[in-house]
């Protein structure tokens, strides 16, 4: 099976508004013919404008993360509702630094991942073991729990909307990358996982990406392993020319 690679830049809080518009006016004029999909997470503030400025290119929009909830007091956060309002395509959902430091859980992934499919927003699921885990020969385990928790509930069409991030902590904003075969050996084994939890069928079509200080000096040797479906791109994305050489890999 063919599956269409998927490129996505994770701005994090970097970028104001109009830096972000300034990225977004150069990265349409510089970026030719892909057969890639193309995406970047931005901070909320910046998802309105971004939205005007790629609209008519092939450039997606994502947020990085959202609330479960349609709506409520819970002050700071932002729903799936106001997101879908803006015309977000896709949502960054239990990145590590949002499992870090706001104390995200398989089960707030789980809720979250249910309320973006409701609303027609792509879940990117990240999954992804910390050093000591690595070290311990824990990461397949503890990857295996991120997705079972992540996945509960949801059906094998659900599932195959849902956009799979490896990303392995110790490789985040470090400048230390999985090596290709450290990232394709984990990319297979969630496809083996997904297979177990929904089917082959499901497994074969769901889209994993890895990410970990991709750049455009690794890109292609990690986007040309069969089971590395794209990559979610943090540092290497604030930069338009850095991005689009590693959509152009
Ligand atoms: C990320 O933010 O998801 C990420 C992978 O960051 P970086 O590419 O900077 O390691």
């Amino acid at each position: 099976m063919t599956r269409k690679k998927i490129i996505a830049g994770n701005w994090k809080m970097y970028k104001t508004i109009a830096e972000g518009q300034a990225f977004a006016e150069e990265l349409k004029s510089i970026l030719g013919q892909t057969e890639h999909e193309v995406l970047v997470c931005a901070p909320y503030t910046q998802l309105s404008s971004l939205k005007k400025v790629f609209s008519g290119s092939i450039v997606k929009l994502g947020a990085q993360n959202m609330h479960f909830e349609n709506e409520g007091a819970f002050t700071g956060e932002i729903s799936p509702l106001m997101l879908k309002e803006i015309g977000v395509d896709y949502c960054v959902i239990g990145h590590s630094e949002r499992r870090q430091y706001f104390a995200e859980t398989d089960d707030t992934v789980n809720r979250k991942l249910k309320a973006a499919l409701a609303h027609g927003i792509f879940p990117i699921m990240c999954v992804g073991e910390v050093l000591a885990q690595r070290d311990a020969g824990e990461a397949f385990d503890v990857v295996r729990t991120q997705l079972t928790g992540g996945f509960a509930g949801l059906e094998a069409g659900e599932a195959t909307k849902v956009v799979i991030a490896y990303e392995p902590v110790w490789a985040i904003g470090t400048g230390r990358t999985a090596t290709p075969e450290q990232a394709e050996e984990m990319c297979a084994f969630i496809r083996e996982t997904v297979s177990g939890l929904f089917g082959e069928g499901t497994a074969e079509s769901v889209r994993i990406q890895y990410g970990g200080s991709v750049k455009p000096a690794n890109a292609a040797e990690l986007l040309t392993k069969d089971n590395i479906d794209g990559a979610l791109v943090g540092g290497a994305s604030l930069i338009a020319r850095d991005f689009k050489a590693i959509i152009d890999y």
